[in-house]
């Protein structure tokens, strides 16, 4: 009896956070006519060097603690770039079963250098909300009325909205195929970045790596169970999801063993560390295809605007087609001094 207590307060424990909102945020989508089931992506890219998308983080807050710091979103934009490019430290940990399958993504994240209007940016915005917290029902985060922040182009930015959400609720994202008013991803403040005051076990950063696998196309390893519908061949089937951080080997469906360390199950931060070739091919055909305007948009090989005027060999005066959020053109004029102004072009 003893033993099946202390089993019983360790299920409940495991369940105590909803490590992703993602399915059933795509259900209540689909309820409600905002989501439209997308094609495979053609996973049979070929690959042209590395894929750069421009970030923006909308940070809302309603106290200090909730209002993070620039530092905490630069470590979640170190991890995201590590995770992306098979670089991050524990990617030793994958088992020698699956060094073959493990994936280098290849997509590099930077942020947003111009805001929707053209304006240099810091690619990342801040907003003072009445809203206690938010739920992922209401999409009132994406939504500057109601106390959110409406996203900058999501064709052409990564929107991350940073908030307090009810409950235990890590994160969402939408799968390709949402309204494009609420395509992107949520974090809730506590679970951004790396932080050691964070909550164990979920501190570092992985919330956001398993939510842009979604981002990119990318069901659950565990999505239909045994019938393996992930849509990956590479990643073996499992029964259930995966909390905590389980010795390897585990089996599974018919005594095939797990992946349990793979980014799109749900066991501890500390406790993944991989996508598969299959699940890269996946996520950058996605980009390539349903989210490519993203890979226009982006200036994150260079370091600052002379650095871009240097590699461009550009001397005085470029233009970058740009659009505002009422699709009127514009050009950017930047100038080698690295000033820059911006010009509506009059249709
Ligand atoms: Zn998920
Ligand atoms: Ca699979």
């Amino acid at each position: 009896m003893y033993r099946f207590l202390i089993v019983l307060f360790f299920i409940s424990f495991s369940y105590s956070q909803n490590r992703c909102g993602s399915d059933e945020y795509r259900d209540l989508l689909t309820k409600k006519g905002l989501f439209v089931t997308q094609e495979k992506a053609n996973q049979n890219i070929i690959r042209t060097g590395q894929y750069n998308i421009p970030v923006v983080f909308h940070v809302i807050y309603n106290n200090d603690q909730q209002n993070i710091p620039d530092s905490q979103i630069f470590s979640q934009l170190d991890v995201l770039n590590q995770d992306y490019n098979a670089q991050n430290t524990d990617f030793v940990n994958v088992p020698s079963e699956f060094e073959d399958v493990a994936g280098d993504v290849g997509i590099h994240f930077c942020l947003a250098e111009f805001d929707p209007n053209g304006i240099p940016s810091t690619g990342i915005t801040r907003t003072q909300t009445d809203e206690v917290s938010f739920s992922m029902s209401g999409d009132k985060m994406k939504v500057s009325i109601e106390g959110g922040v409406d996203p900058w182009d999501t064709e052409r930015y990564l929107n991350i909205w940073v908030c307090n959400l009810n409950g235990s609720l890590l994160g969402f994202s939408t799968y390709p195929g949402a309204d494009p008013l609420l395509d992107g991803v949520v974090i809730d403040y506590e679970y951004l970045g790396v932080l050691i005051n964070s909550p164990f076990p979920y501190n570092l950063g992985r919330t956001a790596t398993h939510e842009l696998g979604h981002f990119f196309g990318l069901e659950h390893t565990f999505y239909a169970g045994c019938s393996d519908w992930d849509g990956c061949d590479d990643t073996p089937p499992i029964a259930t999801s995966t909390f905590g951080c389980p010795d390897f080997p585990q089996e599974s469906c018919n005594s095939v063993i797990s992946m349990t360390m793979n980014f799109m199950d749900y066991t501890n931060d500390a406790c993944m560390c991989m996508f598969t070739l299959c699940q890269a091919d996946i996520m950058l055909g996605t980009l390539t295809t349903q989210r490519a305007i993203l890979l226009e948009n982006s200036f994150c090989e260079y370091n600052n605007i002379n650095d871009f005027l240097h590699q461009k060999n550009l001397v005085k005066i470029i233009d970058l087609l740009g659009r505002d959020t009422n699709k009127k053109g514009f050009n950017i004029e930047i100038y080698d001094d690295g000033s820059v102004e911006k010009k509506y072009i009059i249709e």
